[in-house]
């Protein structure tokens, strides 16, 4: 894990289902050079994993058996990451519906959690990192640099969801995906083990009536400051 002497840096960003996350750490990564990591992403490998597998998600012992054999591989350099089953780049299967769904279920099995975060805390090493999930400011990352918890109403967010569907799912109406994601963000943060939860220090940050560019120069703005800050602790003015 980071210790806070560390010279490289670490910023957490945690929240709810389509606040933006991804697409502000995405770009914010570009914009301060850091390497981003989606660890939504992995989570999404296993589910997509187990769907390959024919595993339902109430097979409790397949399923935990399934993490045995499982190989993710992630790549992240600067604003791209990829991921990998085997030798399959599934970056863009794990997008799918199905697997949205699946992967919030799943998410709450202690040993798949437990897995995750092993595999997050290796990846992260040694280099400026921008992590994106839903327990990184509390769990998997605590003494993270800066942490911030993005949020926006539930209508706006489906808003933001019905937009990126693609043709082929684009049979679901608003009202659908406005209740899979409050689905999501219950079972999310109702779960037993790394419930999704604002860490005390971390800055709430509304995206509701922010575009996406706005989102990012309100990061932006705020990691400034908080470098300046430092910088002058360090100068002892
Ligand atoms: O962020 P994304 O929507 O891709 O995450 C998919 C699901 O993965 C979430 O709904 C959540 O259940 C799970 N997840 C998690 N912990 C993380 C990241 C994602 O439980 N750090």
């Amino acid at each position: 894990m980071k210790n806070i002497d560390d010279k490289w840096r670490l910023i957490a960003i945690d929240g709810v289902a389509a606040s933006g996350k991804s697409t502000t750490a995405k770009k914010l990564a570009g914009e301060l050079g850091y390497h981003y990591l989606d660890t939504g992403a992995m989570y999404r490998a296993v589910a997509l994993n187990l769907i390959n597998n024919r595993i339902g998600k109430d097979d409790n012992y397949a399923v935990i058996s399934s993490l045995e054999t499982v190989d993710i591989k992630v790549e992240c350099k600067n604003d791209q990451m990829k991921i990998y089953l085997g030798d399959e780049e599934v970056s863009e299967k794990i997008r799918a519906n199905e697997v949205s769904k699946l992967t919030s279920q799943i998410s709450a099995i202690p040993e798949v959690r437990r897995m995750m975060v092993e595999l997050q805390r290796a990846l992260v090493k040694s280099n400026d990192f921008i992590v994106e999930g839903r327990d990184i400011g509390t769990v998997v990352f605590p003494d993270a640099d800066m942490k911030f918890f993005l949020t926006a109403s539930v209508e706006e967010r489906a808003k933001r969801r019905f937009a990126e569907l693609k043709e082929d799912e684009n049979v679901k109406t608003l009202e659908e995906i406005e209740k899979e994601i409050e689905e999501r963000d219950l079972r999310d943060s109702t779960r037993t083990t790394s419930p999704l939860l604002r860490a005390e220090d971390a800055i709430r940050v509304d995206t509701t009536d922010m575009t996406v560019n706005e989102q990012v120069k309100h990061l932006t703005r705020l990691i400034h400051t908080e470098m300046r800050k430092e910088s002058q602790v360090y100068a002892g003015e």
